[in-house]
């Protein structure tokens, strides 16, 4: 049900975690639509968290907005051939890609991995035996209730991951604001949406105590966000 899969870039960690659960369900009988004698219907809740672990600290989570029921959350797929939800894989498969169709999934980018883990497996067995079932064939609509919870995890290090390692051309480079030495010659990065410059080994010391900048205090975990959901 719940995957880690693991963007490890250069020895450093983001942890993604996709975890789907079914809270409801029930099967009405009679043909669902004009077209299809079996339907599934799907309403879904997303949640999206961006987690911040640090070492011998409770774990900082900054919720993204909510995506709104209205958009997407509920839709209904007809299924015109019963073979189709009658076994475990088949079903499973069938899933997976109807809700690969629903645009409140679609805006989490998920993996192909993520993606097996989107389908609450605790639903495929009960849609099977309605599909297997005495009253199936006069036609059915299963409908379900789901939540899909995606969490980014990652920790100091991926903070620096997030910091630009090249600097633009207008970029002057003065002294770190760290250890006051001179930037030139040394690895340097530029934090996310920032416009100062430090020593690699400097920001990266800094980071394992705070998560701003230095200089302007803006929040890194925050401003990498948009870094961390392209991975
Ligand atoms: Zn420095
Ligand atoms: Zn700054």
């Amino acid at each position: 049900m719940s995957n880690h899969a693991a963007a490890a870039t250069a020895g450093l960690l983001v942890m993604r975690r996709v975890e789907a659960t079914a809270r409801w369900f029930s099967i009405d009988p009679g043909p669902a639509d004009a077209g299809c004698q079996f339907a599934v219907s799907v309403r879904c809740y997303v949640k999206r968290s961006l987690v911040f672990r640090r070492r011998g600290q409770p774990p900082y989570v900054i919720y993204q907005p909510y995506i709104g029921a209205s958009n997407g959350s509920i839709m209904k797929f007809g299924v015109r051939d019963l073979s189709v939800l009658q076994s475990d894989d088949a079903c499973r498969w069938a899933l997976r890609r109807m809700l690969a169709r629903m645009p409140q999934l679609q805006v989490l980018r998920h993996t192909d991995v993520d993606w097996d883990d989107v389908v609450p497996s605790n639903m495929v067995p009960q849609i099977v035996r309605a599909a297997c079932g005495d009253n199936a064939p006069h036609g059915f609509t299963f409908h379900f209730v789901m939540a899909v919870d995606r969490q980014f995890i990652h920790d100091e290090q991926a903070l620096l991951m997030a910091c630009k390692r090249e600097l633009g051309g207008s970029d002057k480079l003065e002294n770190c604001p760290i250890c006051l030495d001179v930037l030139e010659g040394e690895p340097v990065v530029q934090p996310p949406r920032c416009p100062h410059a430090f020593h690699h080994r400097c920001i990266f010391r800094w980071f394992c105590k705070a998560t701003t900048c230095p200089i302007c205090r803006r929040d890194v975990r925050i401003c990498a966000l948009p870094e961390f959901l392209s991975l």
